[in-house]
């Protein structure tokens, strides 16, 4: 039997790079190989405050997102979360197992929690007991993430082992799989933080839906370092991030680009990385607009996916109700 792959991404604001690098980059090749769910987390999305039309419209992107990145719905399960009670319904059963305690270490709660003093909810709190009961619904073996949600993957192992070890084997203990090069993408004006979509500084993230002229202009306004010539050394905290877009998405080691490019002017290098990431994404940019319009298409693969993960998530509820003493229907 083939492993079992899940991951998700919240609907909540536009893409970066740093999303497609460090996740759905990874899908369309794993699922030729494994058994694949791809989730759109629509349920965590409401962990901060959100415009309800605004989750609607990003749910939608990110199912065309999922097409247009090469994924098939006849191969991948693709999904809104919402749409599978059982994701809700096995949080539950996991809360009533966590650990405060464990749960208040969580670093994104502490950021999190820290940004938005007025909307401290207990969502926020108990967020990667959810991601957890995502996870292991399905069995899974294999989650493509970016280091961000390391913690919250340790977490759904603890639980899976808690619970293995309290009412018997019942959830496959998962393991992340994390690239090396494309696991946390930086900020470009910070590369100090890691790029993320909420940040207020447009130039400081890439949109995987922005146009080949944006993509430039942000790159050459990306830091680097005060060096005028490429010299690079692993402090240059910058130019290391530039060079890991540019492994992820032209496939060269990192020894081949410091010798293309060393003493070079740095706006050389720059030119060509934005081209190289534009071009990379221009198929997918194309595509997506492409499925946007279609939303009766993206709606039959929507309900499609629900089904399909709907029936394989409620064979691992029953286990778990039954396990822990409810009674049958
Ligand atoms: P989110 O929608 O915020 O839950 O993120 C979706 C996926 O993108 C998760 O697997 C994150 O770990 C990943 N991710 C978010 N930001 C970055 C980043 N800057 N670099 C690499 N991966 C990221």
């Amino acid at each position: 039997m083939s492993k079992i792959v899940y991951s998700a991404l919240q609907p909540s604001g536009k893409l970066t790079i740093g999303n497609y690098l460090g996740s759905i980059k990874n899908f369309k090749k794993l699922q030729d190989e494994y058994e694949c769910f791809f989730n759109v987390a629509d349920l965590h999305s409401i962990t901060v405050p959100q415009e309800p039309k605004s989750i609607r419209e990003r749910s939608l992107d990110l199912i065309a997102i999922f097409l247009a990145s090469g994924l098939d719905p006849e191969k991948s399960t693709l999904f809104v979360q919402s749409h599978v009670s059982q994701h809700a319904s096995l949080a539950w059963v996991l809360n009533c197992m966590s650990y405060m305690g464990q749960l208040s270490r969580m670093t994104q709660f502490k950021e999190k929690s820290q940004k938005s003093e007025e909307n401290l909810n207990a969502g926020l709190f108990t967020y990667p007991v959810l991601m957890a009961a995502d996870i292991l619904l399905y069995q899974t073996d294999l989650v493509p993430v970016g280091v961000d949600q390391k913690q919250h993957l340790e977490l759904a192992r603890d639980l899976a082992i808690r619970f293995n070890n309290k009412y018997s084997q019942t959830f496959t203990v998962p393991e992340g799989i994390i690239g090396k090069e494309t696991g946390k993408i930086m900020n470009l004006k910070n590369p100090e933080k890691k790029m993320s979509k909420s940040d207020p500084d447009q130039n400081s993230f890439i949109l995987l839906l922005d146009d080949e002229e944006t993509i430039k202009r942000k790159i050459s306004k990306a830091v680097t370092d005060s060096m005028a010539n490429f010299d690079y050394n692993d402090e240059q905290k910058g130019l290391k991030n530039l060079i890991n877009m540019y492994i992820a998405f032209s496939n060269k080691t990192k020894e081949e680009i410091i010798l293309k490019y060393k003493n070079e002017n740095y706006s050389v290098f720059k030119e060509d990385l934005g081209q190289l990431i534009s071009d990379s994404l221009k198929d997918l940019r194309e595509k997506y607009f492409e499925y946007i319009k279609d939303k009766q298409y993206l709606e039959k693969v929507m309900e499609q996916g629900a089904q399909k993960a709907s029936y394989i998530a409620n064979k691992t509820l029953r286990k778990v109700y039954k396990k822990v003493g409810f009674l049958p229907r």
